[in-house]
């Protein structure tokens, strides 16, 4: 036996499970595909790291299980993921809605906390190494993986496969946890490419290409959650917080709402306007709130340039529909080369939710991005995995 347990994947889960490992003296060997550990770490939040957020809790998680979570949640808070970065020297500073990033530092600080543990811990980290098969043994586990041009074997009584999801390929992404869970008999959740840009194909695809770049604070919602975040118009149809958000709980072929003036009525504005100053044009209202190229795009469903005290009843409550139940048919989305998260994976039916470990295969635990469980856009992802590694560590 090499060590207490193999570690599969040096990214956000493998590696807080290695230095938690570290801290109650077991030795772990963390093999990764990539050339460097944490790549996902290090390109997250623009290369800042929105680390965690202040009100994680259940609420922001989708899962097929929606109680799985909270038995990790509560062995690792974000208090635990704060004070963890602030003993390595990285306070947190908020964003905004709660998202940590950094203060004065960036992503290579988060992934130095966990190298530099992991090299004082002396829990070996071997790159470019493909982990290409698993075999379970008398004693735990036998695992092969490709170093170069040559192929090797480890053994360990503990494995921990923390492969993460499919996003972003040209990484190094794989379905590796799926393609073992699978041939295990394990169930899956239906995967599909979470926060992730939506697309707009036929008849309007030009209307939101020519306003592309602009960025406009909305309300989008559908039938099971609603979010309050810029979207953001681009070449092949939605971008933004709001749009990325909604992508988790989208399925294709539904529609999705976009309030264009939250918490406000437009008719209201209307009507206030029209008590004081009635020869005021539809569109100069509109540029208040808008940038002005979004105004004259609503032109193609508005008389902008009609002043407000001639609205009819009929336009007034086509401008209702128009700015708070903008409808919107995504034709797809932009897939898992731009997505962050990746929705469904391994049933938590297979897991226990105390250990993370696999109820049929004693010994062997799946942590992070490859579990069922998938965060909102904002920290959320990467609380999950820090809590995961943690409680992971505690039981191998
Ligand atoms: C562009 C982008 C920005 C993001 N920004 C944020 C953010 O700011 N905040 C947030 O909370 N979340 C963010 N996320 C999501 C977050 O990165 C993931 O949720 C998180 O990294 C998941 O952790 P993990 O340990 O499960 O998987 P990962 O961090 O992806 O690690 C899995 C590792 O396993 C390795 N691996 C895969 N297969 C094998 C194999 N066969 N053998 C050996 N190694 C293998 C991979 O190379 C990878 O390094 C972002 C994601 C993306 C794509």
């Amino acid at each position: 036996m090499e060590a207490d347990a193999i570690i599969i994947g040096a990214g956000a889960c493998g590696l807080m499970c290695a230095v938690q490992a570290g801290y109650l003296g077991k030795r772990v060997i963390l093999l990764e595909k990539s050339d460097k550990p944490g790549a996902k770490i290090l390109i997250s939040g623009g290369g800042r790291c929105n680390y965690t957020n202040l009100f994680a809790s259940d609420e922001q998680f989708i899962s097929n299980n929606k109680h799985f979570l909270k038995s990790a949640f509560t062995q690792w808070t974000v208090e635990d993921t704060i004070s963890f970065f602030e003993t390595y020297g990285i306070q947190g500073k908020e964003k905004t809605l709660g998202q940590l990033f950094p203060d004065g530092k960036n992503a290579k600080d988060i992934v130095g906390v966990f190298t530099e543990l992991c090299h004082d811990f002396g829990q070996q980290i071997i790159c470019d190494a493909a982990v290409t098969d698993i075999e379970q043994t008398a004693d735990g586990f036998s695992v092969s993986f490709d170093k170069g041009s040559k192929s090797r074997t480890l053994k360990a009584p503990k494995l921990v496969i923390a492969t993460g999801g499919l996003p972003i390929p040209k990484m190094g992404a794989t379905d590796f946890a799926l393609r073992f869970a699978r041939k295990h008999g394990l169930n899956i959740i239906e995967t599909a490419p979470a926060l992730v840009p939506l697309t707009i194909t036929g008849k309007d695809e030009d209307w939101y290409a020519a306003l592309s770049g602009n960025s406009v604070f909305c309300e989008v919602s559908n039938d099971q959650i609603s979010f309050e975040e810029n979207i953001l118009f681009t070449h092949w149809g939605l971008s933004g917080p709001a749009i990325l958000q909604i992508s988790s709980y989208w399925r294709r072929g539904e529609s999705i709402n976009i309030d264009l003036l939250p918490r406000q009525s437009v008719v209201d504005l209307i009507e206030e306007e029209r008590k004081h100053n009635g020869k005021l044009l539809l569109s100069t209202l509109l540029n208040r709130y808008y940038p002005k190229k979004f105004t004259d795009a609503l032109g193609k469903f508005l008389p902008l340039e009609k002043q407000v005290a001639a609205l009819t009843k009929v336009e007034l409550e086509t401008i209702q529909q128009t700015i708070h139940f903008f409808k919107v048919k995504p034709a797809g989305d932009k897939g898992y080369d731009k997505a962050e998260v990746m929705r469904g994976g391994i049933d938590t039916k297979e897991l226990s939710s105390k250990t993370l470990e696999c109820k049929s295969i004693p010994g062997l635990y799946f942590g992070g991005e490859c579990v069922d469980v998938t965060g909102w856009l904002g920290g959320y992802n990467f609380q999950w995995a820090w809590a995961n590694g943690y409680v992971i560590a505690q039981n191998i």
